[in-house]
């Protein structure tokens, strides 16, 4: 795995780059999390009101496990719109018994929604990646099953998981700790740390804290940075990182899981939320820093980031 050494900014330079990060990710994420989250209509009353009945509010984090569940090793939209036609076609009987559900009814709307974002995407909701042999509908098999299974165990077990982190978990990385390690949902995620269990437990946590203003013993400052392939390369770009290691295979391609914990650390010396930082990064991706030509002219980093002014005085020279 190749590793590079590379110039930092200062430490005021830092400060200042995340504290923009974290700015543009709080704007978006307020503007955008309910779309982001691909709330059902049936949902939407319930994840705006404070004083949401238990039973609704269940509901809500049920659905978006299985949401959080399906976004692995798929594209965002597809992901989002397979949850969502998922929930208004089987309505609450998918959070509460969906083993109940014929099987095959299920398949129908995985195909019918892949079938769409093959026709927009040109690729299937699920990409298998280096998995060569397994199959996009076997992707979406285990992360059904997982979630099924994970329901079965609450309700046989009378829990929810309301209960289970209002009471259980005093942090989100309690929460993430039992999530990611429970036998059953174990089957859904992918990786040792996994990322998407990261960005379930810190949507569940901004809905306790900043929209149903729960007496839970953790704030948004708790919250767990996901660091996910387009965070990291912007933290490798604008200087942030002394060290940045590359895939061996795509030495262009930063490792996001490898540098996740001195992202962290970096973040825990700040009195920044690392969830709006994360999401601040990944929109600040998606926008202006693509893979090629990014469009470093009109970025909000653009007076900061190592990499632009690498670049401008390279284009300078070379004139
Ligand atoms: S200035 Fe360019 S390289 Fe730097 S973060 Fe912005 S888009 Fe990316």
């Amino acid at each position: 795995m190749p590793a590079e050494e590379q110039e930092t900014l200062s430490d005021t330079l830092k400060r200042q780059v995340l504290a923009k990060l974290e700015q543009l990710g709080r704007k978006a994420w307020q503007q955008q999390w309910i779309d982001f989250l691909a709330i059902p209509q049936q949902l939407r009353s319930s994840v705006r009101q404070p004083i949401t009945p238990l039973e609704q509010r269940e509901y809500v984090l049920r659905y978006l496990l299985l949401r959080a569940l399906l976004d692995q090793q798929a594209s965002a939209d597809g992901a989002r719109l397979l949850a969502k036609r998922l929930y208004e076609e089987f309505s609450n009987q998918l959070l509460t018994e969906p083993w109940e559900i014929s099987l095959i009814k299920i398949l129908e709307v995985y195909h019918k929604v892949n079938q769409k974002v093959k026709e927009s995407d040109g690729r299937p909701i699920f990409r298998v990646g280096l998995l060569g042999a397994i199959k996009p509908i076997s992707i979406f098999g285990y992360r059904f099953l997982a979630f099924t299974g994970f329901i079965k165990f609450l309700e046989e077990n009378k829990q929810l998981i309301y209960n289970l982190i209002l009471r259980k978990a005093k942090q989100p990385r309690d929460a993430h700790r039992y999530l990611s390690t429970h036998p059953i949902l174990e089957i859904g995620w992918v990786g040792r740390d996994p990322k998407a269990c990261r960005m379930y437990v810190d949507w569940l946590a901004y809905l306790m804290t900043e929209v149903w203003h729960e007496p839970v013993r953790y704030t948004m400052k708790d919250t767990l940075m996901l660091v996910n392939g387009h965070v990291a390369k912007v933290f490798a770009r604008t200087g942030l990182l002394s060290k940045v290691i590359y895939e061996k295979r795509r030495p262009y391609i930063v490792q996001a899981q490898q540098l996740r914990r001195s992202i962290e650390q970096l973040i825990q010396q700040t009195d920044l939320v690392p969830f709006y930082v994360d999401f601040g990064t990944y929109v600040l991706a998606q926008t202006y820093c693509a893979e090629k030509e990014p469009k470093c002219s009109v970025c909000p980093l653009a007076l900061e980031c190592k990499k632009y002014k690498k670049w401008t005085a390279y284009e300078q020279s070379a004139k």
